[in-house]
């Protein structure tokens, strides 16, 4: 039987690994918490640190395939472990995301159009940016920002004093983009076949993702295929195996590159309920050597993350009990406001019957 290895033990790790389970695949994670929610649906766990050379070589010898749901595996120790197991879709696309600058270049010199932006370490290098680029525009670190974490956006001269500590590490800035709304690409391929998930829009809040809505109200059927054939064409020019998650802005007909992840991505956690196949399924056939299938959609779907100060609506969403209404917990054992718990797919409804029916609920929400 195929034994798949997951590093990080996050809710990304424990979808890979239900998915795996009803495809008759067992998974280990690695993660440095005990009560890491992928533990759960997990054969093997190893409680260890991302760069832990040794726990990580152990994880690659028990399994036939490993793959990371955690960004910032760091390459010394990824790489030797590449040349010497089978981790199917390599550090490169890891390596390619970790670094935004990296990023952006790669994905100009691969076919997305980008935002402008110019990589900066000082205020001087700073300031003469902001002069080209103009106001408004965001400074983001280079490495290891997420969900909004490590940027601030510029609209005067008191938010470039005020940005100027984020300045400790190097930094890129971007041009803001007046986008009409946020779209994610889903792409997997083992270097021959190429799938692809149905576009999603999504919508942020404080940085983090909020909800996701399919099909995007708004894309036409022949931008959804530019967006497709552009990240296809893309995936295949920097070759690319495995699962990739391109999130992009959208503004008229034209779409712009933001940032990618190697890894399954929450706005495609929809997935699983409104589609044929979903994210980590297609994954797992990819390490699994299994022959790809096509997703298609079957049924319009809302995607609303459930963060701590969410919590007890979902709680009462699941007693309440609704057909069509999907409520995932991730079992995570502390809660903070900010931090992600679960999510709800809502299938069979469009945005406007979220907005109605749904959103209330989580309209108390607690001070953070
Ligand atoms: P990121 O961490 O780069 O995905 O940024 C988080 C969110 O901030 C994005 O999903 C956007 O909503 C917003 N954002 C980031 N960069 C830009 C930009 N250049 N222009 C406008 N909004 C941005």
């Amino acid at each position: 039987m195929t034994r798949i290895g997951i590093i990080g033990g996050g809710q990304l790790g424990l979808m890979i690994a239900e998915q795996a389970r009803a495809l008759g695949v067992r998974c280990v994670a690695l993660d440095p918490a005990p009560d890491a929610p992928a533990f759960a649906a997990c054969e093997g766990r190893i409680v260890a640190a991302y760069d832990d050379a040794e726990a990580l070589e152990r994880l690659c010898r028990e399994c036939d395939a490993v793959t990371y749901e955690f960004e910032n595996v760091p390459g010394e120790v990824l790489q030797p472990l590449v040349a010497k197991y089978h981790i199917p879709q390599g550090f490169e696309p890891l390596s390619d995301s970790q670094d935004r600058l990296r990023e952006k270049d790669n994905a100009r010199a691969n076919g997305f159009d980008t935002p402008a932006y110019a990589a900066v370490d000082s205020e001087a290098t700073l300031r003469r940016a902001v002069a080209e680029i103009g106001l408004p525009c965001v400074l983001k670190t280079r490495t290891l920002g997420y969900d909004g974490h490590g940027q601030a956006v510029l609209r005067s001269e008191a938010d470039i004093e005020r940005a100027l500590p984020l300045l400790a590490v190097p930094c890129i800035l971007e041009a803001f983009v007046d986008f009409d709304y946020e779209v994610s690409l889903i792409l997997v391929s083992d270097g021959e076949r190429f799938v692809s998930f149905p576009i999603g829009r999504n919508v942020h809040r404080d940085g983090i993702l909020d909800l996701s809505f399919v099909p995007a109200e708004g894309l036409s059927p022949e931008l959804e295929r530019r967006i497709r054939a552009t990240g296809e064409a893309f995936m295949r020019r920097c070759g690319y195996r495995g699962i990739l998650a391109v999130e992009l802005f959208v503004r008229g007909d034209r779409f712009f590159f933001n940032e990618m992840a190697p890894r399954p991505h929450n706005s495609g956690h929809w997935t699983i309920e409104g589609c044929s196949t979903n994210q980590f399924r297609e994954l797992v056939r990819f390490l699994a050597g299994m022959p790809l299938e096509e997703p298609r959609q079957t049924a319009p779907a809302v995607m609303k993350n459930i963060l701590g100060r969410d919590l007890d609506a979902a709680r009462r969403i699941a007693a309440e009990g609704h057909e069509g209404v999907y409520v995932h917990l991730y079992g995570k054992s502390e809660s903070r406001p900010r931090r992600k718990m679960g999510h709800i797919t809502f299938t069979g409804i469009s945005a406007a019957e979220y907005a109605e029916k749904w959103s209330k609920y989580f309209e108390d929400r607690c001070c953070e």
